[in-house]
């Protein structure tokens, strides 16, 4: 495979940097792409150009956004199959999860155009309070100007789309820093967002380094507001030096998933499996954490071994190929040292956990203590645990009592459980007969505690992507 070069973009056109460096497929270390390395230059230059495309994008009318989103979105579907090639290339995941992410990047496109033709503001009341006798008030909703999106390695296309999506739809100009790691589908967005018809300058992508491009991203006062996914240590890092920006934080997760004594098992397990296993693990809202009742733990339990144990493993262009790799050999090994933490903590490993380079097999433990680092932190790989419990307020404690709150998930078929859970789970959401991994696009999602602050989903983002002016008349 010859490794394509490819140049940043910025102002509607091609931004090419002094120097250049190697995106590696995972699996096997291959070089898949040369690219750009943007610096603090670049993304001065980015800067200046949003400050026009931030003009070209609020004259636009809220019919007109969402048209360019409505082409852009027919474009991907047109590309589908090109993007997935580029997210295996970039990413290492399975192809067929690839082009599901590339599919999902459709619907948010058309979730944001539905957006930007329903923003709105209110008629106020006003005259409810003595103050406001003999005047009417509404409100509408202005652009914020340029946003800084900051997106990590593991869904680069869709992540992106929640941000570029509902930023354009308002009306805003972007700079998108995507991580260092995975840069090919934002380069690939951009041009095809020009063909689509977006003013030059509305959408632009810098590459380069957190500690360089995204930080002077995060301090440069042009910037408005900054839109990030990604670990929670970067989004602290972030937020102490955003200053008076807006900040929305989507952060990580070590999703609980409870299975109660009367669930059904069956549809339990055929959804667990990949929700713990699909980009080995490497998703925010992974299940992780699994806590079933001892009266059927015994039998998910051997249920969710034997489907784990037909997970197929191979290059991630194969399009049978369940299991790549995780994104590099250094997170593999990292993710082998927190199955021996388990195991040292009392834990037993019934499968899995074996590395080969980037490869780790899915690993499966049970009895996992409180203690152990799979119990509290985000292991961000290819690994569950199984515990049992007798109590359901002491199943809820136990998924509750972690740093992280992003979404939980149980399944019941017992009304009162289903919803006992639901208000005592202290996430940001709570999915029922299914995983905690269940995302529609058009949902709000969004974490609390340290998984962050703010919501996506297109409509839920366009309201921290705007702001509301008041116009009172007297
Ligand atoms: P990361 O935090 O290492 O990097 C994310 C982005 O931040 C990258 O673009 C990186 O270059 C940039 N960055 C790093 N240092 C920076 C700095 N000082 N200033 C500005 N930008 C900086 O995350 P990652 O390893 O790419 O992704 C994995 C993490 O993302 C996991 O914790 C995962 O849970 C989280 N995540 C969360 C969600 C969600 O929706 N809540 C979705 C996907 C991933």
């Amino acid at each position: 495979m010859t490794a394509q070069e490819h140049a940043m973009w910025v102002g509607g056109e091609a931004l090419p940097a002094s120097r250049m460096y190697e995106v590696r497929l995972p699996y096997d270390g291959s070089v898949t792409a040369r690219v750009a390395e943007g610096d603090a230059a670049s993304l001065e230059a980015a800067c200046e150009a949003a400050q026009v495309g931030a003009g070209s994008m609020a004259a636009l009318s809220n019919a007109g956004r969402s048209d360019l989103l409505l082409r852009a979105a027919g474009l991907l579907q047109r590309d589908v199959a090109e993007f997935a090639n580029l997210l295996t290339l970039e990413t290492g995941k399975p192809i067929k999860e690839a082009r599901v992410e590339a599919e999902r990047g459709y619907q948010t496109l058309v979730a944001s155009a539905i957006a930007a033709r329903e923003l709105a503001g209110e008629a106020i009341p006003i005259d409810g309070v003595p103050a406001g006798r003999g005047r009417l008030a509404i409100t509408i909703r202005e652009p914020l100007g340029i946003i800084g999106a900051i997106t990590p390695f593991n869904l680069p296309l869709n992540l992106a789309l929640h941000k570029v999506g509902p930023a354009l739809a308002g009306g805003n100009a972007v700079i998108h820093k995507p991580s260092e790691r995975t840069p090919l589908t934002a380069i690939r967005l951009a041009q095809l967002l020009h063909e689509a018809g977006a003013p030059a300058g509305a959408y632009n992508v810098v590459t380069g380094s957190g500690g360089e491009v995204g930080q002077k991203l995060v301090t440069d006062a042009r910037v408005r507001m900054i839109t990030f996914t990604g670990s929670a240590a970067v989004g602290k890092l972030i937020r102490a030096s955003a200053g008076l920006k807006r900040v929305t934080l989507e952060l990580g997760g070590n999703a609980g998933l409870i299975v109660d004594g009367d669930a059904d098992l069956d549809l339990a397990v055929e959804r667990a499996v990949p929700g713990a296993f699909l980009y080995s693990g490497q998703i925010c809202i992974s299940v992780q954490r699994i806590f079933v009742h001892e009266s059927v733990v015994e039998k998910f339990t051997n249920l969710f071994l034997a489907a784990t144990a037909k997970l197929r493993i191979g290059h991630p262009l194969d399009e049978t190929t369940d299991i790549a790799s995780l994104i590099s050999e250094e997170e593999a090994r990292r993710v082998v040292t927190w199955i021996g933490d388990a195991v040292a903590c009392g834990a037993t490993l019934l499968a899995g956990g074996q590395r080969t380079r980037a490869t780790v097999t899915p690993a499966i433990l049970a009895n996992v203590p409180p203690s152990a680092k799979m119990s509290c932190g985000e292991v961000f790989g290819p690994v569950v645990s199984i515990n049992a419990f007798s109590d359901l307020n002491a199943a809820i404690d136990a998924v509750n009592n972690t740093p992280y709150g992003l979404q939980a998930g149980i399944f019941t078929q017992n009304l009162e459980r289903a919803f006992r859970a639901a208000r005592r789970l202290h996430a940001g959401g709570v999915i029922i007969n299914d995983i905690p991994g269940f995302r529609a696009d058009n949902m709000p999602y969004g974490g609390v505690k340290e998984s962050g602050v703010g919501r996506e989903g297109p409509r839920y983002a366009i309201e921290e992507m705007t702001e509301t002016k008041l116009i009172c008349w007297r």
